[in-house]
Protein backbone atom coordinates (compact mmCIF):
# COMPACT_ATOMS: atom_id res chain seq x y z
CA UNK A 1 0.00 0.00 0.00
CA UNK A 2 1.08 3.52 -1.26
CA UNK A 3 1.34 6.37 1.56
CA UNK A 4 1.26 9.78 0.66
CA UNK A 5 3.04 10.74 4.14
CA UNK A 6 2.40 14.99 3.09
CA UNK A 7 -0.83 14.03 2.63
CA UNK A 8 -0.95 12.65 6.43
CA UNK A 9 1.22 15.31 7.86
CA UNK A 10 -0.91 18.15 6.21
CA UNK A 11 -4.08 16.52 6.82
CA UNK A 12 -5.94 19.17 8.59
CA UNK A 13 -7.68 16.38 10.48
CA UNK A 14 -4.63 16.28 12.61
CA UNK A 15 -4.37 20.03 13.34
CA UNK A 16 -5.23 21.41 16.88
CA UNK A 17 -6.57 18.63 18.18
CA UNK A 18 -7.39 18.92 21.60
CA UNK A 19 -9.67 16.08 22.75
CA UNK A 20 -12.44 16.84 25.93
CA UNK A 21 -12.60 13.56 27.83
CA UNK A 22 -15.87 13.37 29.01
CA UNK A 23 -16.85 11.00 32.30
CA UNK A 24 -20.15 10.19 33.14
CA UNK A 25 -21.22 7.20 35.81
CA UNK A 26 -23.70 6.42 38.02
CA UNK A 27 -23.83 7.96 41.50
CA UNK A 28 -21.65 5.64 43.45
CA UNK A 29 -20.10 4.50 40.28
CA UNK A 30 -16.20 6.14 42.00
CA UNK A 31 -15.88 8.16 39.01
CA UNK A 32 -14.64 11.09 41.59
CA UNK A 33 -12.08 8.96 42.98
CA UNK A 34 -11.00 7.95 39.53
CA UNK A 35 -11.02 11.38 37.72
CA UNK A 36 -8.74 12.59 40.66
CA UNK A 37 -6.28 9.45 39.74
CA UNK A 38 -6.47 10.34 36.24
CA UNK A 39 -5.44 14.11 36.91
CA UNK A 40 -2.45 13.29 38.68
CA UNK A 41 -1.04 10.74 35.90
CA UNK A 42 -2.22 13.47 33.25
CA UNK A 43 -1.49 16.86 35.42
CA UNK A 44 -1.58 18.58 32.05
CA UNK A 45 -5.15 17.99 31.08
CA UNK A 46 -7.21 21.26 31.60
CA UNK A 47 -10.26 20.30 34.00
CA UNK A 48 -13.40 21.86 33.14
CA UNK A 49 -14.87 23.74 36.06
CA UNK A 50 -18.94 24.02 35.71
CA UNK A 51 -21.49 26.16 37.08
CA UNK A 52 -23.96 24.75 39.04
CA UNK A 53 -27.37 26.67 41.09
CA UNK A 54 -26.36 23.73 44.23
CA UNK A 55 -25.02 25.08 47.31
CA UNK A 56 -21.93 23.99 48.14
CA UNK A 57 -21.12 21.01 50.22
CA UNK A 58 -18.29 21.34 53.61
CA UNK A 59 -15.09 21.37 51.59
CA UNK A 60 -15.95 22.62 48.40
CA UNK A 61 -14.50 25.98 47.22
CA UNK A 62 -16.19 28.57 44.87
CA UNK A 63 -14.26 28.85 41.57
CA UNK A 64 -12.51 25.21 42.14
CA UNK A 65 -14.75 22.79 42.60
CA UNK A 66 -17.74 24.26 40.66
CA UNK A 67 -18.53 28.38 40.34
CA UNK A 68 -21.68 28.05 42.86
CA UNK A 69 -24.76 30.31 41.25
CA UNK A 70 -27.88 31.34 42.07
CA UNK A 71 -31.03 30.05 40.09
CA UNK A 72 -30.81 33.50 38.70
CA UNK A 73 -27.58 34.06 37.19
CA UNK A 74 -27.43 30.47 36.04
CA UNK A 75 -30.61 30.73 33.99
CA UNK A 76 -29.18 34.63 32.29
CA UNK A 77 -25.90 32.94 31.44
CA UNK A 78 -27.64 29.82 29.62
CA UNK A 79 -29.92 32.47 27.95
CA UNK A 80 -26.71 34.47 26.66
CA UNK A 81 -25.10 31.18 24.96
CA UNK A 82 -22.58 30.82 27.53
CA UNK A 83 -23.02 26.74 28.20
CA UNK A 84 -21.63 24.29 26.31
CA UNK A 85 -24.45 22.02 27.37
CA UNK A 86 -26.15 22.49 30.69
CA UNK A 87 -28.56 19.88 32.59
CA UNK A 88 -30.57 19.34 35.52
CA UNK A 89 -29.31 16.57 37.89
CA UNK A 90 -31.06 15.55 41.33
CA UNK A 91 -32.65 18.68 41.27
CA UNK A 92 -30.24 21.30 40.50
CA UNK A 93 -29.01 22.92 37.17
CA UNK A 94 -25.02 22.45 36.45
CA UNK A 95 -23.88 23.88 32.84
CA UNK A 96 -20.16 23.80 31.23
CA UNK A 97 -18.74 27.19 30.18
CA UNK A 98 -18.61 26.84 26.65
CA UNK A 99 -15.35 29.97 26.49
CA UNK A 100 -12.99 27.75 28.47
CA UNK A 101 -13.99 25.18 26.22
CA UNK A 102 -13.07 27.01 23.40
CA UNK A 103 -10.05 28.63 24.76
CA UNK A 104 -8.24 24.96 25.95
CA UNK A 105 -9.02 23.51 22.35
CA UNK A 106 -7.58 26.40 20.89
CA UNK A 107 -4.81 26.81 22.18
CA UNK A 108 -4.13 22.50 21.78
CA UNK A 109 -5.04 21.29 25.59
CA UNK A 110 -7.35 18.23 25.81
CA UNK A 111 -9.44 18.58 28.52
CA UNK A 112 -11.33 16.44 31.22
CA UNK A 113 -14.90 16.99 31.94
CA UNK A 114 -16.94 15.49 34.76
CA UNK A 115 -20.37 15.44 33.54
CA UNK A 116 -24.10 13.39 33.70
CA UNK A 117 -24.94 11.33 30.65
CA UNK A 118 -27.41 14.37 29.38
CA UNK A 119 -24.22 16.55 29.07
CA UNK A 120 -21.94 14.06 27.52
CA UNK A 121 -24.60 14.20 24.89
CA UNK A 122 -24.61 17.44 24.34
CA UNK A 123 -20.96 18.11 24.26
CA UNK A 124 -20.60 15.23 21.60
CA UNK A 125 -23.23 17.10 19.45
CA UNK A 126 -21.38 20.41 20.28
CA UNK A 127 -17.85 19.02 19.68
CA UNK A 128 -18.06 16.11 17.65
CA UNK A 129 -14.31 15.73 16.53
CA UNK A 130 -12.94 16.42 20.25
CA UNK A 131 -15.42 14.77 22.45
CA UNK A 132 -14.90 11.14 23.82
CA UNK A 133 -17.51 9.64 26.04
CA UNK A 134 -16.30 7.63 28.95
CA UNK A 135 -19.26 5.53 31.04
CA UNK A 136 -17.77 4.22 34.19
CA UNK A 137 -19.79 1.60 35.42
CA UNK A 138 -20.05 -0.22 38.80
CA UNK A 139 -19.81 -4.09 38.44
CA UNK A 140 -23.48 -4.40 39.65
CA UNK A 141 -26.49 -3.13 41.33
CA UNK A 142 -25.49 -4.80 44.44
CA UNK A 143 -22.30 -3.37 44.75
CA UNK A 144 -23.47 -0.15 43.47
CA UNK A 145 -26.35 -0.13 46.59
CA UNK A 146 -23.15 -1.29 48.36
CA UNK A 147 -21.02 1.47 47.58
CA UNK A 148 -23.96 4.38 48.35
CA UNK A 149 -24.65 2.81 51.72
CA UNK A 150 -20.70 2.67 53.08
CA UNK A 151 -20.61 6.13 51.82
CA UNK A 152 -23.59 7.26 54.52
CA UNK A 153 -23.88 10.65 53.15
CA UNK A 154 -27.36 9.68 51.79
CA UNK A 155 -31.06 8.73 53.44
CA UNK A 156 -32.39 5.35 51.98
CA UNK A 157 -34.81 7.49 50.09
CA UNK A 158 -32.29 9.17 48.13
CA UNK A 159 -30.75 6.00 47.68
CA UNK A 160 -33.17 4.66 46.13
CA UNK A 161 -33.74 7.57 43.79
CA UNK A 162 -29.97 7.28 42.27
CA UNK A 163 -30.70 3.54 42.09
CA UNK A 164 -33.59 3.56 39.73
CA UNK A 165 -31.69 7.33 38.43
CA UNK A 166 -28.68 4.77 37.78
CA UNK A 167 -30.65 2.29 35.22
CA UNK A 168 -31.85 4.86 33.56
CA UNK A 169 -28.27 6.81 33.03
CA UNK A 170 -26.46 3.30 32.09
CA UNK A 171 -29.69 2.37 29.01
CA UNK A 172 -27.96 5.66 27.81
CA UNK A 173 -24.68 3.53 26.79
CA UNK A 174 -24.92 3.54 23.20
CA UNK A 175 -24.14 7.38 22.85
CA UNK A 176 -20.88 6.54 24.83
CA UNK A 177 -17.38 5.53 23.02
CA UNK A 178 -16.01 3.73 25.86
CA UNK A 179 -17.36 1.97 28.44
CA UNK A 180 -15.44 1.08 31.85
CA UNK A 181 -16.63 -1.03 34.50
CA UNK A 182 -15.25 -0.09 37.69
CA UNK A 183 -14.34 -3.22 39.63
CA UNK A 184 -10.87 -3.13 40.98
CA UNK A 185 -9.76 0.56 41.33
CA UNK A 186 -6.92 0.24 39.76
CA UNK A 187 -7.58 -1.68 36.72
CA UNK A 188 -10.44 0.82 36.12
CA UNK A 189 -7.93 3.41 36.72
CA UNK A 190 -5.79 1.92 34.33
CA UNK A 191 -8.11 1.29 31.35
CA UNK A 192 -8.97 5.08 31.50
CA UNK A 193 -5.07 6.47 31.29
CA UNK A 194 -5.50 3.75 27.94
CA UNK A 195 -7.95 5.66 26.56
CA UNK A 196 -6.56 9.15 27.28
CA UNK A 197 -3.28 7.72 26.22
CA UNK A 198 -4.76 6.73 22.96
CA UNK A 199 -6.28 9.61 22.44
CA UNK A 200 -3.45 12.19 23.24
CA UNK A 201 0.55 10.36 23.67
CA UNK A 202 -0.46 8.07 20.97
CA UNK A 203 -2.24 9.80 18.40
CA UNK A 204 -0.85 10.76 15.38
CA UNK A 205 -0.81 14.97 16.50
CA UNK A 206 0.85 14.26 19.34
CA UNK A 207 3.62 12.08 16.94
CA UNK A 208 3.84 14.44 13.59
CA UNK A 209 7.11 15.92 14.68
CA UNK A 210 8.38 12.34 15.49
CA UNK A 211 7.23 11.58 12.11
CA UNK A 212 8.20 14.34 10.33
CA UNK A 213 11.88 13.87 11.05
CA UNK A 214 11.86 9.96 10.37
CA UNK A 215 10.21 10.51 7.00
CA UNK A 216 12.78 13.63 5.62
P1 LIG B 1 -22.50 16.70 42.33
O1 LIG B 1 -23.56 17.70 42.66
O2 LIG B 1 -22.60 15.45 43.17
O3 LIG B 1 -21.13 17.31 42.33
O4 LIG B 1 -22.77 16.25 40.82
C1 LIG B 1 -23.98 15.66 40.48
C2 LIG B 1 -23.94 15.24 39.02
O5 LIG B 1 -23.86 16.38 38.16
C3 LIG B 1 -22.74 14.35 38.66
O6 LIG B 1 -23.23 13.27 37.87
C4 LIG B 1 -21.88 15.27 37.83
O7 LIG B 1 -21.13 14.53 36.90
C5 LIG B 1 -22.91 16.14 37.15
N1 LIG B 1 -22.36 17.40 36.64
C6 LIG B 1 -21.41 18.18 37.21
N2 LIG B 1 -21.16 19.24 36.43
C7 LIG B 1 -21.96 19.13 35.34
C8 LIG B 1 -22.14 19.93 34.16
O8 LIG B 1 -21.52 20.96 33.93
N3 LIG B 1 -23.06 19.48 33.27
C9 LIG B 1 -23.78 18.34 33.45
N4 LIG B 1 -24.64 17.98 32.50
N5 LIG B 1 -23.63 17.57 34.55
C10 LIG B 1 -22.73 17.95 35.48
Amino acid sequence: MKIDAEFALNDSNYLNHGKIFVISAPSGAGKTTLVGLLKKRFPLLAESVSCTTRKPRGHEVDGIDYFFLSKEDFFKKREAGLFAEWAEVHGNFYGTPLDFLRKQLDSGKDIICDIDYQGAINIKKAFPKEAVLILVLPPSMEELESRLRLRATDDPEVIKTRLHNAKNEILHYPHFDFVVVNKDLNAAAAQLSAIISAHTDSSIFHNLETIRKLTE
